[in-house]
């Protein structure tokens, strides 16, 4: 939807004295990983306390001058987003629901003491990057271009506390299809002695601290042969939360989904808000709830669990095929993607590329 308006044109563009020669970029449109490349140009505004923001550019994509004392390399003062841009059929490039990562990033804001970020400034930084960028939208099927907006305290000076200087960046990647041969479940492990988040703590907030975090129980989730690592609450040690950087739903045989209840202690994706909203209008009963490892592990052994799957701006939604810990190692659905992932997938993609009415307003 484009109620909200846009301050793309507030942002002065100094366009790159060396863009990516256009046969060397689309050779690289051609051969997509994740994360590794990335567009000719960035977005950046500077927020002074007292002053507020401002310095709003597009500027050649480059490393950064950071003062070795910049708070944000001592106190992880830093929060961030990630959203998808999509080519249409017809050559159009449309943002999924950019509205909401803008209302995201200001509730991380607020938890990390960070300033608050206009959506217009945020809303207008995409569109002002993709403007100069648009030639970096790759075109092949099921591939998008992801950006990253954050933002961190660049101030120079040890003290502990909110810093004055904050950087605003935008960079963007172009990232092909996830599952390059074809959606494959994925394997889950359940994290050993670890939590991602605590009562009162950012588990809500996307923070880069959390993902630091999150590295350790997921490299002992890859030793037992996972892609993926399953957070319980740290409190009862019981219920599920969510995956290192993707939320977990549970279908039972009745056709009713689950997912974890927002506690404080999970982030709200916006994938998920999406599948409950479609799932819902199916006609399908979606309960938000707690949801122990126990009954999990019991609802798969007796079949009372269909499909679980998992879902987030990077894969949209993907079927687990395994749930493993110390104690048990159960296949669901006989690690084959089930029906109702792979409906709501097609649903949700299909908004996304265009392929469907987007009845939500969801496509700016
Ligand atoms: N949980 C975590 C911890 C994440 O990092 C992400 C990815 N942003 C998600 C869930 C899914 O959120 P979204 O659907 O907005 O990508």
């Amino acid at each position: 939807s484009s109620v909200v308006a846009s301050n793309a044109a507030a942002f002065e563009v100094r366009p790159s004295a060396n863009p990516l020669p256009a046969i060397q970029r689309d050779a690289a449109l051609a051969d997509l990983k994740f994360g590794t490349q990335f567009t000719d140009h960035m977005a950046r505004m500077q927020w002074r306390k007292d002053e507020g923001w401002g310095d709003r550019r597009v500027e050649a994509y480059g490393p950064l001058q950071l003062d070795p004392a910049a708070a944000v390399l001592h106190y992880a003062q830093e929060i961030f987003e990630g959203l998808k841009a999509f080519k249409w059929a017809d050559g159009s490039v449309h943002l999924f629901r950019p509205e909401a990562n803008a209302e995201r990033f200001n509730r991380s804001a607020h938890r990390l003491a960070l300033p608050q970020l206009p959506v217009e400034d945020f809303v207008g930084s995409l569109e002002a990057l993709i403007a100069a960028d648009v030639a970096w939208v790759p075109g092949v099927e099921e591939s998008s271009l992801y950006l990253r907006p954050f933002m961190f305290a660049s101030e120079a000076f040890l003290g502990v506390r909110p810093a004055h200087v904050i950087d605003y960046l935008l960079i963007a990647s172009p990232v092909g299809p996830y599952f390059p041969g074809g959606v494959k479940p994925v394997s889950i492990w359940v994290a050993q002695g670890f939590h991602r988040a605590g009562p009162g703590g950012t588990g809500d907030a996307k923070c880069g601290g959390n993902y630091a975090a999150s590295l350790l129980p997921q490299q002992q989730a890859a030793e037992h042969g996972c892609q993926q690592v399953l957070f319980l609450d740290a409190k009862n040690d019981r219920y599920l939360e969510e995956l290192g950087g993707m939320n977990v739903f549970v279908v039972r045989r009745d056709g009713t989904i689950e997912t974890p209840r927002l506690t404080g202690t999970i982030l709200e994706g916006i994938t998920r808000s999406s599948v409950i909203q479609q799932l819902e209008d199916d006609g399908r009963k979606v309960i938000e709830k707690d949801i122990t490892l126990d009954e999990v592990r019991a609802g798969v052994e007796d079949g009372d669990i269909a499909e679980v799957f998992a879902c987030g701006t990077a894969a949209v939604v993907t079927p687990v095929g395994r749930l493993a810990s110390p104690t048990f190692d159960v296949q669901i659905n006989g690690g084959e993607a089930g029906q109702v992932t792979m409906g709501i997938r097609q649903r949700l993609t299909d908004i996304q590329y265009g392929r469907d009415e987007d009845t939500y307003g969801w496509m700016r």
